[in-house]
């Protein structure tokens, strides 16, 4: 798959939405991203796992782990593809924690997998929780990235897709400017 065919997919699934959107923080923006859209069809999701398991065939990977909720079906799917163990790392009183009995070994080479990156901030959190176990963290990879490249996670990095999504205050965007109302994603008809 390449990015083109990547992008299609998230906009015919509606992960991907063009027009003019109050995102959470209240920016503006002319898209709004769902992956979890484009991941509803597990053959869909299989489809994305193979891409990014491509890059790690000979990495010797043990394990494949992600931040919950946005990693866990695409992580899945690249444990799947890699054929190795798949865990998640979830919040407990704020902190990404392995919980559940979930547990790895010293050394243990360990993949983290999110759909989109944006700050790379909870795959670092991810990254942390594994390492204070002994792991051994070799790359992190998502569907999407959304930094333009420069999410520096501490390990070395890959995406499927590069894309910059705009944002703005309500009073400097340029779509209020033209006259356009803001629609909170989900409320369009
Ligand atoms: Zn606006």
């Amino acid at each position: 798959m390449n990015s083109n065919q990547i992008l299609e997919h998230f906009k015919q699934t509606d992960a991907l939405l063009e027009g003019h959107f109050i995102l959470s923080s209240g920016l503006h923006s002319p898209n709004y991203l769902q992956c979890a859209l484009a991941l509803q069809y597990p053959v869909d999701a299989a489809k994305f796992g193979s891409a990014i398991a491509e890059h790690y065939t000979n990495e010797k990977i043990k394990t494949v782990a992600s931040p919950a909720i946005g990693g866990l079906t695409i992580g899945y799917a690249v444990a799947q593809a890699l054929n190795v163990r798949f865990i998640w790392a979830e919040r407990e009183n704020g902190a990404m924690t392995l919980r559940r009995g979930f547990s790895v070994k010293e050394n243990e080479r360990i993949l983290v997998v999110e759909d989109v990156i944006t700050t790379g901030g909870s795959t670092r959190e991810c990254i942390e929780a594994l390492e204070k176990h002994g792991a051994k963290v070799v790359g992190a990879a998502s569907i999407i990235d959304r930094s333009n490249g420069a999410a520096d996670v501490g390990v070395p990095r890959i995406s499927l897709v590069s894309l910059e999504v705009p944002s703005y205050k309500p009073e400097d965007c340029p779509l209020c400017e033209r006259g356009g109302d803001a629609v909170k994603p989900g409320s369009r008809k």
